[in-house]
C-alpha cells in the first residue's frame, strides 16, 4: 500500500471520529487527496431536521475549498464497516464536479481503515454529467 493511500485512509478514519451522526448512528469520514498535493477531510454532521444534515463527503469538498485545492486526484470514504459505505448519489455527483470526466479512484475503508472496496468515480457515477456539459 503506497504511502499516500495509507495516510489518506488514516485521514478518513480520523474524520469518522469526528462525525456527529447521533440520529442515524452511522458516522463517516472522508479524506481527499487534492491536486495541491494536501489532503482534506471531512465528517457527517447530522441535524434534527434530518433534510439539512451534510454528508462526510460534501463536508470534505468544502474543506478542499477553503484550502488551495480545487480537484480530486483520490478519495477515501470510511464507513462503520458492517456494509460498503459508498457515496450517496448525491456526492457522487458532487465528487463528480471535482474529479473529472476521466474519474479518479474512490477507496472505500471500513472503522479500522481495511479497504473494502476499491473502485472509481466514472464506475459509480456512468455517463456523468459535469462542468463540460455547460460549456
Ligand atoms: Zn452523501
Amino acid at each position: 500500500m503506497a504511502i499516500e493511500l495509507k495516510q489518506l485512509i488514516e485521514a478518513a478514519v480520523a474524520a469518522r471520529g469526528r462525525a456527529y451522526a447521533k440520529y442515524s448512528n452511522h458516522p463517516v469520514g472522508a479524506a481527499i487527496l487534492a491536486d495541491d498535493g494536501n489532503i482534506y477531510a471531512g465528517c457527517n454532521v447530522e441535524n434534527a431536521a434530518y433534510p439539512l444534515s451534510f454528508c462526510a463527503e460534501a463536508n470534505a469538498i468544502g474543506t478542499m475549498m477553503m484550502g488551495q485545492g480545487k480537484a480530486i486526484r483520490h478519495i477515501v470514504i470510511a464507513g462503520p464497516g458492517e456494509h460498503v459505505c459508498t457515496p450517496c448519489g448525491g456526492c457522487r455527483q458532487q465528487i463528480r464536479e471535482f474529479a473529472g470526466k476521466a474519474g479518479v479512484p474512490v477507496t472505500i475503508v471500513d472503522r479500522d481503515g481495511t479497504v473494502l472496496l476499491e473502485t472509481t468515480t466514472a464506475e459509480l457515477l456512468p455517463h456523468s454529467f459535469g462542468p463540460e456539459n455547460l460549456s
